[in-house]
């Protein structure tokens, strides 16, 4: 049987019996006849924990690591030009790679493109409508215009 030894809050302790062994073993917030098995015959019971290696952190080899003349990567691997130098190891120094900043899209200047070819394209129309031309000169601006239109349809990236 068990034995009350504290009765103050739930955090009360009582003295169990271990179901296997039979050894007294203490036991926090469970009632006075609650089943326990004491950490001796749990011990018993499991295989011992393994210990887990730390989970190596992932790191990302620059852009073009592989062309570098020599490359050491975190973990002190040394490479030539991609290939692993197995003996260098651990003997130099991680290189350090600076990322470039990354471009950005800069959507106010690909507007302005647009529009520019917009008022281009607008302007070349009129000349056509009010000039004069010749066939050799209207042929000429309204390929200019094709050329504009098609420019106009794709989707043309600038970066900062
Ligand atoms: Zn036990």
């Amino acid at each position: 049987m068990s034995k009350k030894n504290s009765t103050k809050g739930k955090y009360a302790s009582y003295e169990v019996k271990c179901m296997r062994c039979h050894r007294p073993c203490m036991a926090k917030g469970t009632s006075p006849d609650s089943k326990m098995i004491c950490w001796r015959c749990v011990m018993l019971m499991v295989e011992p924990p393994v210990i887990k290696q730390p989970v190596k952190k992932e790191f990302r080899k620059p852009q073009g690591w592989q062309f570098l003349n020599e490359y050491v990567d975190p973990e002190g691997n040394v490479y030539f030009k991609g290939v692993m130098q197995e003996d260098l190891k651990g003997t130099k120094e991680a290189t350090v790679v600076v990322a470039k900043p990354k471009k950005r899209r800069d959507k106010q200047a690909e507007k302005e493109l647009q529009h520019k070819t917009s008022v281009e394209i607008l302007k070349l129309k009129k000349r056509i409508q009010e000039e004069e031309l010749l066939k050799s000169e209207f042929r000429k601006i309204n390929s200019e215009i094709k050329r504009k239109e098609k420019l106009l349809k794709k989707k043309i990236y600038i970066t900062k």
